[in-house]
């Protein structure tokens, strides 16, 4: 031995008498003279009960879950057994609760750490041999088990879980590495098992390296809470374990894990059929999942998948960030993130980032935003092994003392992972404040646009009042983006508009409203969607089958064009066209005084655009008013949709579609701009124009094109060499 002990793994079915026999081989190494440790990896936690005197050890994972630091010392954990044998239970979680394969695997960085190994010549670890995930598996990983056991029975099951066994092995070891040392053969006396390992063996290539009789022995040492090596009965019992240890070193002939396909085990082993083990086992990955490059590309994907994908502009998030994002617009609920504290600290920066900005910018206060009632539950290492669905219990007890609205409770990945039972939590609701569940599950359950879906949706249904009855001026404003930094300072222009016109706002779906406004959103008679999105589409489509809703035959307008229209239709819509008629006449005669600022600056200037295919009319009516000119637009048409960019034929001599960078260095060179508008504006090389790029959603109302104008000419004042990016009086003032 070198230092680093020999690591041996025993796997087999669990109730097949791994225990027994992983005890036993224990013992019969320390008679040859060997430190052995065994470890029990099986939560049921009596594999070294036989090697102490029937004394069952504290777990490791107990240990971790009593101590409230999340420590113990090894002394608790590290039994010592017949001849010195070191004996260690990892332990796992109740049943039901938590994750046993984590739990194993924080059973082996404590004793990582602990270093326990070290004063040790062979480390035995006994196995559940039902690897039914990574945890289970990690003792099969290359850092443990230098050499790997099966053992079975000759029952078909049991050979089943040897399989398995080497298919975990395979996955880990692809062909370049063998470290299967053979079976431990078991016998239970079971009519032709010994036909059926037989030929297990000889279709995996593997030796047999013990036959364990069928004996009374063993269960007159287990009364006696003893080996059979400890009995010292002399007889075959023994001589097994003596032969087998005895070939246990470092040298010991290693084999390669060539597991069967399910149909050639049941050929072989329920069938009879014999297989050459010279022809490879038909169920070998040749290439180990880890190495595969662009797996990811190859992925099989249903169509229905790659539709919905292709049909969204990319939002990109997990469903708990988009479930969280909306979910804290129902201001009087209280919204707890059943996660560790990283993805509730990532999804809280991605909520308030708007709010912040805006404050900045414009002294605007978005409450929602900047100080969301975001409460995560903090998951950590230990809630992962043991189950966090009590901690999240009493989180929802704690939020429900404070009286809110609603309580919203999101699972993360690792609550969907350990398999936390979030949606009891909703059994907590009493009749005055609901408990509604958003099982997200992190990026299990979808992206970040499916989280937002999910909890539009389930908030709907919990709280939207059917019999409410639609009366009155009042409407609803439906599917505003909670990300976007113009999405209050919209609602605003908006609200000025409808006070004008006597129109009252119902409820904002979902944009801060109260539970009982949503609880009454029908009994507004008109609903307007923010923004003409594929995502608000299935939004509107869901609310008028659902629930009947009247939508608007507009969004909320952009530019001075869409706005009057949409103001002189929703006038008629409500029957007070006379109060409409003295809104557009002010506002008139402003928008074209703003419009006559600019002329000086943009009169005659060339404007080169990139853009998605999104209308742009509102921008090119401004534009044009202040004698600027498009000479190139090209559209990023990633949809392949129709072009609607321009509702006027006039305009559509200069709309390319574009697939390359290179298109727009092109139009560049022939065009010559002043001003280029591109979402690439750092990337573009220097030249003799200024650039520029629109917000994700855009100003709405009257001027939504003058503040673009601002911009524009803000910058053309500003482009001489240095004086923009570089502003060196700015720099002196705040740095230097
Ligand atoms: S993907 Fe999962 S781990 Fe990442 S932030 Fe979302 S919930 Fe958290």
């Amino acid at each position: 031995m070198n230092g680093k002990p020999f690591e041996i793994a025993l796997y087999g079915k669990g109730g097949i008498g791994k225990s027994t026999i992983c005890a036993n081989l224990s013992a019969a190494l320390a008679l040859k003279g060997k430190r052995v440790l065994q470890i029990g990896c099986d939560p049921k936690h009596d594999s070294t009960r036989l090697l102490m005197e029937g004394r069952m050890l504290p777990t490791v994972l107990e240990c971790l879950r009593d101590s409230a630091s999340g420590e113990a010392p090894l002394s608790e954990v590290l039994g010592e057994g017949y001849l010195g044998i070191g004996c260690i239970e990892a332990g796992g979680p109740k049943p039901g609760i938590g994750c046993a394969g984590r739990g194993i695997i924080s059973a082996f960085e404590f004793l990582e750490k602990k270093k326990v190994k070290e004063r040790y010549d062979i480390v035995n670890y006994d196995v559940l041999g039902d690897v039914v995930c990574g945890g289970f598996a990690v003792p099969i990983r290359r850092e443990y088990a230098d050499a790997i056991f099966l053992v079975t029975s000759g029952e078909y099951m049991a050979l089943y879980a040897a399989n398995n066994i080497l298919r975990g092995v395979r996955n880990y070891d692809g062909d370049k590495h063998r470290r299967i040392a053979g079976i431990i053969y078991n016998r239970r006396l079971v009519a032709g098992e010994d036909e059926r390992v037989s030929r297990f063996a000889k279709a995996t290539g593997l030796p047999v390296c013990a036959v364990v009789p069928r004996s009374d022995l063993f269960s007159k040492a287990e009364e006696e809470k003893k080996t059979v090596m400890e009995l010292g009965t002399e007889g075959r019992e023994r001589e097994v374990f003596l032969k087998l240890a005895e070939s246990i070193s470092e040298d010991m002939p290693l084999f390669e894990a060539l597991p069967l396909s399910d149909e050639d085990l049941e050929r072989i082993v329920l069938g009879g059929e014999d297989f050459s083990p010279s022809k490879k086992a038909p169920d070998v990955k040749e290439t180990p999942v880890s190495e595969c490059d662009g797996c990811e590309e190859d992925m099989p994907r249903t169509d229905e998948a790659a539709q919905e994908q292709a049909s969204r502009p990319p939002l990109y998030g997990c469903a708990f960030n988009g479930a969280a994002t909306a979910a804290i617009h129902l201001t009087d609920a209280i919204v707890i993130a059943h996660s560790p504290k990283s993805c509730a600290f990532y999804t809280w920066q991605n909520i308030s980032a708007p709010g912040r900005r805006n404050l900045y910018n414009r002294g605007i206060l978005m409450p929602s935003a900047i100080s969301p009632n975001f409460e995560p539950t903090l998951i950590d290492g230990h809630d992962v092994v043991f189950g966090a669905v009590d901690k999240l219990r009493s989180a929802v007890a704690a939020a429900m003392e404070k009286k809110p609205g609603a309580v919203i409770v999101i699972s993360s990945c690792v609550s969907g992972i350990i398999g936390d039972d979030v949606l009891s939590t909703e059994e907590m609701s009493t009749d005055e404040i609901p408990v509604i569940v958003l099982p997200a599950d992190g990026d299990i359950s979808g992206d970040y646009v499916s989280g937002m879906d999910m909890c539009l949706k389930r908030i709907a249904k919990r709280l939207i009042d059917r019999n409410a009855k639609p009366s009155g001026k009042k409407v609803n404003i439906i599917g505003e983006y909670g990300v976007s930094n113009n999405t209050d300072v919209n609602y605003r222009v908006l609200k000025s508009w409808l006070d004008a016109m006597g129109i009252e706002i119902g409820c904002r779906f979902l944009g801060d409203a109260t539970a009982a406004e949503v609880r009454d959103l029908l009994s507004a008679p008109l609903n307007i969607l923010a923004l003409d999105t594929p995502d608000n589409a299935k939004l509107k489509a869901w609310l008028e089958e659902e629930y009947g809703c009247v939508f608007f035959s507009r969004c909320l307008p952009v530019g001075y064009r869409a706005t009057e229209n949409f103001l002189k239709e929703l006038g008629e819509f409500f029957g007070c066209e006379d109060r409409v008629a003295p809104v557009l006449e002010a506002e008139r005669e402003r928008y074209l005084a703003e419009t006559e600022k600019y002329k000086e600056a943009l009169k005659g200037k060339k404007v080169l655009m990139t853009t998605i295919n999104t209308d742009i009319d509102w921008l090119w009516d401004t534009a044009e008013q202040a004698g600027a000119q498009f000479v190139w637009i090209g559209v990023l048409n990633y949809l392949r949709q129709q072009l609607r960019l321009t509702s006027d034929p006039s305009r559509k001599a200069v709309i390319h579609e574009i697939q390359t960078r290179s298109d727009i260095l092109d139009a560049v060179e022939k065009y010559a701009p002043d001003i280029v508008i591109t979402g690439y504006s750092d990337d573009m090389p220097k030249g003799a124009y200024v650039t520029d790029s629109l917000p994700m959603t855009q100003r709405v109302g009257f001027y939504s094109g003058i503040d673009v104008l601002d911009r524009w000419s803000l910058l053309l004042e500003n482009r001489r060499e240095g004086e923009w990016v570089n502003d060196r009086e700015y720099f002196e003032k705040y740095f230097a």
